[in-house]
């Protein structure tokens, strides 16, 4: 990575983020996919994909001694999530910025975690680029996700 104008080393990292069962019966997809390009930020994996029990329980592990870890597996495997891997400089950070608080309560308006049930937010966006690492390599294989390419704007 680059110098930014503060002198911070600024890196490129990569982000997990998964549109959950709610966000596609409601047609929230495309919106999502939208606010990530209009800020550039570069599309490196995107799929419609029916989550196994196995996949979830090792995404969620974290979580697993939590009361509501059976309900969060149940939901998330409930129907097909759109599962996406995106790259830029601070893109972790931003992507969760651009996808609310876990607490709906505590979501931003206009944020898309506003007015939802607490463990019914409809996206998911990784919390650190070690975690972000570690998720695309759980949900993509290789020909499913992309990085080695250039957008024309990146120059
Ligand atoms: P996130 O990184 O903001 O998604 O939040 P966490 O990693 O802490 O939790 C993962 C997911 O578990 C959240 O997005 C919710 O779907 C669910 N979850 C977290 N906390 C709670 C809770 O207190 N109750 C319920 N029902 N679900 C929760
Ligand atoms: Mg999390």
């Amino acid at each position: 990575g680059g110098l930014g104008a503060s002198g911070v080393k600024r890196e490129v990292e990569e982000t997990y983020i998964m549109v959950k069962p709610d966000g596609v019966q409601r047609g929230l997809v495309g919106e999502i996919i939208s606010r990530f390009e209009k800020k550039g930020f570069k599309l490196t994996g995107l799929k419609l994909f029916q989550c196994p029990k196995e996949l979830a329980e090792e995404h969620y592990k974290d979580l697993k001694s939590r009361p509501f870890f059976p309900k969060l597996i149940n939901y998330i495997t409930s129907g097909p999530v759109v599962c996406m891997a995106w790259e830029g400089v601070g893109v972790v950070a931003s992507a969760r910025k651009l996808i609310g608080s876990t607490d709906p309560l505590q979501a931003e308006p206009g944020t898309r975690r506003v007015s939802v049930q607490t463990g019914r937010n409809v996206v998911h966006g990784s919390d650190s680029p070690e975690n972000g690492k570690r998720e695309i390599g759980l949900w993509f294989k290789e020909g499913d996700y992309v990085s080695g390419y250039q957008l024309k704007h990146l120059g």
